[in-house]
């Protein structure tokens, strides 16, 4: 990913002023969105795109950039893929992991409350982001939240069921 430029939108349609990130994928060859493939670039998309991302300080963070379509041989026309973003999603990976990780720490209101999103919609990003760990659960291997944080690949995965959280430590 290449930022371009940051600003910040302090317009009184925003209930919050937002830090603006314009941002582009880097060279490299294109790919499709939902195979992964190389494909050849189709044209660019029609305009900018953006997501949300996680908050900076005090200020909510959204990213914005053309997203360039591509001429897949399998899926025809689609949206190239981004490094930051699912397809479609207007969140970025990285909320949605967060949001997917508190989740499995507090409620649903108390979630959608701290990321300022909507209830729903807090619930919404939880179930995408678990149905996408689902494969990889080890623990259970039926979708659940805990799927997020048992990835042994993940390295920084720390939490691993609430009886061994409970060491104290670092107290
Ligand atoms: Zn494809």
């Amino acid at each position: 990913m290449m930022v371009e430029d940051v600003s910040l939108d302090d317009s009184p349609l925003r209930d919050a002023p937002v830090l603006v990130a314009r941002v582009r994928c880097g060279k490299g060859a294109s790919r499709c969105s939902r195979c992964g493939r190389k494909a050849p670039r189709y044209d660019n998309g029609g305009g900018g795109r953006s997501w949300r991302h996680q908050d900076f300080g005090c200020f909510r963070v959204g990213l914005s950039g053309p997203v360039p379509r591509v001429e897949c041989r399998l899926h025809g026309v689609v949206v190239s893929r981004v490094p930051w973003a699912e397809p479609g999603g207007r969140f970025t990976r990285d909320f949605g992991s967060e949001c997917a990780w508190l989740m499995t720490v507090a409620g649903q209101k108390t979630v959608s409350g701290f990321l300022h999103i909507a209830w729903r919609t807090a619930g919404d990003i939880a179930r995408r982001v678990a149905a996408g760990w689902s494969p990889r659960c080890r623990a259970c291997s039926t979708g659940c939240m805990r799927s997020v944080w048992t990835r042994p690949a993940a390295g920084r995965a720390t939490r691993t069921s609430p009886s061994s959280s409970t060491t104290g430590a670092d107290a």
